[in-house]
């Protein structure tokens, strides 16, 4: 079982990087539009980069809010796939695992299999 300071803890941590993200998300880079042929390549390559970011942020704001529902569902750090409890440790390195370690293994032999 979970410890409730290390449910608060992650919680923090969850929202402390959604803010982060929509901070980051909601910057535009600077581009300067005289007209300069250089400048609009750059731009051009600027928002790309910019699309590309976004595109990741949004998974990851996914993944943040997912397991924010799971906190206030009382389902965080419960195997998604059987059911045992996810260790601290696990969760710790990484608050957005959905399984444990021996379900995320089989998930992978899995993902092999499907792909050869
Ligand atoms: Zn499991």
């Amino acid at each position: 079982m979970l410890t409730k300071a290390f449910l608060l803890k992650t919680k923090k941590r969850l929202l402390s990087e959604r803010n982060e993200l929509v901070e980051k998300s909601t910057q535009r880079p600077d581009i300067d539009t005289d007209g300069d042929e250089t400048d609009e390549i750059q731009g051009n390559q600027l928002i790309e980069l910019q699309n590309q970011l976004n595109t990741r942020n949004h998974a990851k704001l996914k993944q943040i809010n997912d397991a924010l529902r799971r906190l206030e569902d009382k389902t965080y750090g419960v195997c998604q796939d059987c059911e045992e409890n996810i260790p601290e440790k696990r969760l710790s390195v990484n608050p957005y695992f959905l399984t444990c370690v021996a379900c995320a293994e089989e998930r992978e032999r899995e993902d092999k299999r499907k792909r050869s």
